[in-house]
């Protein structure tokens, strides 16, 4: 190992703290913490290396040990909450990420809603496609009687999660998927236009490249019976998109699934087409998939030397190793909460490495976020987080094998590799807390924040950390400015130079094409997706939203979330992604 450690381990922020007390260290039947935040980094990196034993001795666990511990307690790397929370403990399920199939039975989907309860419980999120349903009012051989449609049984799962509250540890969270092909798509779209309907559901359209091209052209489109597959009625392209547009414009929902682009980069497309994503849609995944993710720390990687700040893509190499290592021993260890999840994980042993921090590594870089400078870090930053992962997870496979799937996998026969996707860029919506950092590759959202006080419960306001260095170091009247900051929560009322403005933009000061760019500059290094919500301000048209679906389509993008401003207070992804 390289990394830099010095003597005492660095201090984790009071917010972190608070929420590490919270929800993640265990706790006795008095409810006080039996552990440390570092007993919980142990615990982990414990409980993660016994995989190790698979193919090494004790000196390797022990070795593998204290690599995650270190790679953890110094915020290099942290893996997805349930890991955390879990792992080591009874429970042991590490994934965030699960993908049910659901069949037009209500024997299955009833099996579906008890595995979904016991999924949640643990910490996952779930994701289903709701296409093979038959439609409302569709006749039911078994009772004569006629069918109550895909949205009655996305309300039950809605319900469901809404008791369940996973242990009060987390709030579940659902993606809930149908194509633009079924009879009660409409419905489907306008589904969520009231306040508080579904909130534990996030919808998106499963939007086929036909359907796009049928909006380009002007043409009708055939809606299907899913079981029968004959033709329903007709309706035009362009009458769907428009109610598509003005629904996302007046609540965030729904988002768009491409999913023709999502199964072009399919690693096992002979096993089965992909129909789904995991909640906040970062994870593409077959039907009783899992997946467990993990994030990279971005500031911590930057190296400061007087004349210049790169990123220290040494200590980034070792990490990944370190980070798919320990992400691939999950797949290992993991408590599986169904046997066909198992042997789903067993068969691609799917992982996701991505990121967080990237607007505070831009800003300590001093490069603004709507620039090309950005966009092309991003490209080669990813790039080489998506090699380094690739190269280590064939590593893996040259000492462990191949996923069980591979000779069926795009990778046969000439690259061996251990896991069937590596990368993922999750919203890391508490990780990055823990971490102290920017979530994911939002941009930030504000300047100032509220902040409670660990011990009085007081609540302060807190300056971002990056532009607080930013302009310690250069300007002189740096305390009269942060005052101001503080105060207003803005630079608006700040004399400044124009590039010190343009580097501290927030989220919705940003245009919104520099959103699908970023999402776009990571996506196309990813293996898995990309979770991002295109923040657009208040005053944004259906027209503009339109356009940046479009747009998001032909830069190939899997998936798309639009959130206009102030149109609902917080829908799921944007409540887990802020902070
Ligand atoms: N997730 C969930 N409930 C939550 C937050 C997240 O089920 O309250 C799941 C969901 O599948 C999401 C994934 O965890 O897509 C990753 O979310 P995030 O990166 O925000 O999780 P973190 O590890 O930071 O808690």
């Amino acid at each position: 190992m390289i990394y830099p450690i010095k003597n005492n381990d660095p201090a984790l922020s009071e917010n972190a703290i608070r929420l590490l007390q919270s929800r993640y260290l265990r706790k006795g039947v008095d409810g006080l913490s039996l552990e440390t935040p570092d007993d919980m980094f142990r615990r982990v990196a414990k409980a993660v290396a016994q995989a190790e034993l698979s193919w090494g001795g004790l000196q390797e666990v022990k070795q593998w040990e204290d690599a995650f511990y270190t790679t953890m307690r110094h915020l290099f790397f942290l893996p997805n909450s349930p890991t955390l929370m879990n792992a080591g403990t009874t429970a042991n399920q590490l994934s965030a990420c699960f993908v049910l199939p659901i069949q037009d039975s209500l024997e299955n989907i009833f099996d579906m809603l008890k595995w979904t309860a016991l999924i949640q419980q643990s910490g996952g999120g779930t994701g289903f496609n709701f296409s093979n349903l038959r439609p409302k009012d569709a006749y039911l051989n078994k009772t004569s009687g006629t069918a109550s449609g895909p949205l009655s049984f996305i309300k039950i799962f809605d319900a469901a999660t809404e008791y369940i509250k996973q242990g009060g540890k987390r709030r579940g969270a659902n993606m809930g998927i149908l194509s633009i092909t079924h009879p009660d798509i409409e419905v489907f779209i306008t589904s969520k236009q009231s306040n508080g309907v579904l909130r534990n559901f996030n919808l998106s359209v499963d939007i086929t490249d036909d359907f796009m091209k049928a909006v380009e052209n002007d043409l009708s489109w055939q809606l299907v019976h899913p079981m029968s597959q004959q033709g329903e009625r007709k309706i035009a392209a362009r009458t769907l998109w428009d109610l598509i547009a003005q629904c996302t414009w007046a609540s965030g929902d729904p988002g768009l699934l491409f999913l023709d682009t999502i199964n072009k980069y399919n690693p096992t497309p002979s096993i089965g087409l992909i129909d789904s994503t995991n909640p906040c849609g970062e994870v593409p995944l077959l039907p009783y998939e899992s997946c467990t993710l993990g994030s990279l720390n971005l500031p911590k990687f930057i190296l400061n030397t007087k004349s210049s700040r790169e990123f220290n893509w040494n200590l980034l190499t070792e990490t990944i190793k370190t980070a798919i290592r320990f992400l691939d021993d999950c797949v290992e260890i993991n408590n599986y909460p169904m046997p066909e999840i198992k042997k789903m994980a067993y068969a691609n042993r799917k992982i996701g490495l991505g990121v967080m921090g990237w607007a505070d590594a831009l800003g300590m870089l001093s490069i603004p976020y709507d620039s090309e400078e950005a966009v092309k870090l991003a490209e080669r930053l990813m790039k080489f987080i998506q090699e380094q992962s690739h190269e280590t997870s064939r590593h893996l496979a040259d000492q462990r094998g191949a996923f069980n799937n591979w000779k069926d996998s795009i990778y046969a026969p000439d690259y061996p590799i251990r896991n069937a996707t590596c990368t993922s860029i999750a919203p890391t919506g508490s990780i990055s807390i823990i971490a102290n950092t920017s979530a994911s590759i939002e941009p930030w959202f504000g300047l100032a924040y509220q902040r409670k006080h660990v011990l009085n419960d007081e609540t302060l306001p807190e300056i971002n950390s990056v532009l607080k260095e930013h302009f310690q170091t250069y300007y002189p009247e740096s305390h009269a400015i942060l005052e101001e900051i503080l105060l207003s929560g803005s630079l608006k009322n700040l004399a400044l130079p124009t590039e010190t403005r343009r580097l501290f933009k927030t989220s919705l000061e940003i245009a919104p094409i520099w959103h699908i760019r970023h999402q776009a500059a990571f996506q196309h290094f990813t293996d898995n997706a990309v979770s991002k919500t295109i923040n657009i301000p208040e005053s944004s048209s259906v027209a503009d939203i339109k356009e940046l679906y479009w747009t998001a389509w032909k830069m190939q993008l899997k998936g798309v979330t639009i959130f206009r401003d102030k149109c609902k207070p917080s829908p799921i992804s944007q409540g887990l992604s802020a902070h």
